[in-house]
């Protein structure tokens, strides 16, 4: 077998870990957390699909994000409404990192995957199991807890319970009221 001498080609390792965070949680944040500590530079991808409805505004989840990477010095975010593998073309990133959960996450994945594959493949996905603390939390779960009044302060970052509390409240919904 060759060795693939790719030393220099590897160097300033850029990797892209996009989704809707919408909110972002803490499951979203531990694979941050675990990222930027293996690559060089991670760029933290809000995709925002106009035909697609969101709890928040693009803005308003970079607001979030940005927040939660303030102290890490190689996270960027960035708003992007278009293919993924354009904008990682774009930014020279050979690594599309995703976190998975449960096996039912794998599937959509992997189909995921094969098509940006397919769109270009020079670009990589990689999966990053998730720690077993965040195993079931998901967006869509946080915000119907939220909604009938549970407790969220475990699952996402202060600055994101707030907003989605006053998300609730401003759409004239009271935290653990019905409908
Ligand atoms: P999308 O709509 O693109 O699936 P999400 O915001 O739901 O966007 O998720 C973005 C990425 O984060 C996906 O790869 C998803 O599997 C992963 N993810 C979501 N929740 C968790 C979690 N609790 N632990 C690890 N990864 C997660």
């Amino acid at each position: 077998m060759t060795r693939i001498d790719n030393w220099e080609y590897n160097l300033g390792m850029k990797v892209i870990f996009p989704g809707s965070f919408d909110p972002p949680t803490n499951g979203h944040f531990d694979i941050m957390n675990r990222a930027a500590a293996i690559f060089d530079q991670l760029e933290v991808v809000i995709a925002d699909n106009p035909h697609k409805k969101y709890l928040f505004s693009a803005d308003e989840r970079f607001e979030m994000i940005t927040t939660m990477v303030a102290e890490y010095p190689n996270v960027q975010v960035t708003i992007w409404r278009g293919l993924i593998v354009d904008f990682a073309e774009k930014i020279g990133a050979k690594v599309i990192l995703r976190g998975v959960r449960a096996l039912s996450d794998f599937d959509h994945e992997f189909e995921l995957s094969m098509m940006n594959r397919a769109l270009n493949p020079k670009i990589e996905t990689l999966f990053m199991p998730t720690d077993q603390k965040y195993f079931v939390l998901r967006s869509s779960g946080i915000k119907e807890v939220a909604l009938f009044g549970g407790d969220i302060s475990e699952m996402v970052p202060p600055i994101v319970e707030q907003k989605v509390l006053a998300r609730i409240r401003k759409q004239g919904k009271q935290p653990g009221s019905q409908g």
